[in-house]
């Protein structure tokens, strides 16, 4: 399926929790049809950025934007439906239902439909969700797991329901995809099917943006690597850029 994407940007993005500086004013666009990676070390701010644009994170300062859009402060459904989907770093899924189920609940409704229709069940949302079960075959046929349809999602392995997360991402057809630590826990196999379908996903014009400790797979991916130290950015880059960057070879890499 086509994902035309939209830039996302944020602009001097602050958050603090408490006493802590968790984010000092951190601005970065991510461009579509692009692999935008964030990396950096533990504790360096990229899960709260993900937060903050996903809307689970109020903003002390800064303005995230959707395209021309401002999205700053909207709640999560909203941010959803303004195209912004992401995956969680643990993949969770309810006992006993399938695969397709699975993909088929991450699909985001009312965005096309509107809530009163999909309530009072009117025709359009039955059209809807007759969509959506095309739409569910394409995504699972895309991440490859077509076959495994009617299998229990929450007792497949860890690198199917990492493949299962991206496709409940991808079924509302995003612009702006968030991938949280997708290859985390994965075998070298496993690592490098993911990195084909992020590859699928950019060829399909989404923005991605990958927060990522696997820093080879990042440079084999990414278009423009961010990345960030104790809440600031202190470096930007192509893969090249990055691997031979005095700071963050000193700061990130330990060397
Ligand atoms: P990373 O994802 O790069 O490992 P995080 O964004 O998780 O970093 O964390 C950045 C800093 O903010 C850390 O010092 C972390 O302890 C702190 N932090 C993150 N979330 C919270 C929270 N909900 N409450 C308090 N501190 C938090």
């Amino acid at each position: 399926p086509a994902l035309p994407g939209t830039r996302l940007s944020v602009e001097n993005l602050g958050k603090r929790f408490g006493g802590l500086q968790a984010l000092g004013g951190v601005s970065l666009t991510a461009e579509p049809g692009r692999i935008t990676a964030l990396i950096g070390p533990n504790g360096s701010g990229k899960t709260t950025l993900l937060n903050m644009i996903c809307g689970y994170y109020r903003t002390d300062a800064g303005v995230i934007r959707v395209g021309e859009r401002d999205i700053t402060g909207w709640a999560t459904h909203r941010v959803a439906r303004a195209g912004v989907a992401r995956t969680f770093q643990t993949p969770l899924f309810p006992a006993h239902i399938s695969v397709r189920e699975a993909v088929a609940a991450g699909a985001y409704t009312p965005r096309y439909v509107g809530m009163p229709s999909s309530i009072l069940r009117l025709p359009r949302y039955r059209r809807a969700a007759a969509e959506d079960r095309a739409e569910v075959t394409a995504v699972l046929r895309m991440v490859g797991l077509e076959h495994l349809a009617d299998a229990e999602a929450a007792s497949l392995p860890l690198g199917t329901r990492r493949l299962l997360e991206v496709a409940r991402a991808l079924v509302s057809r995003p612009q702006v995809l968030l991938l949280d630590e997708i290859a985390s826990g994965l075998d070298e196999d496993e690592v490098a099917r993911l990195g084909e379908l992020i590859r699928a996903i950019r060829a399909a014009g989404a923005t991605v943006i990958l927060v990522e400790h696997n820093f080879r797979l990042v440079l084999d991916l990414a278009d423009t690597i961010q990345v960030l130290a104790r809440g600031e950015l202190i470096a930007s880059g192509t893969p090249d850029e990055i691997e031979n960057h005095p700071r963050v070879l000193s700061e990130y890499l330990g060397v």
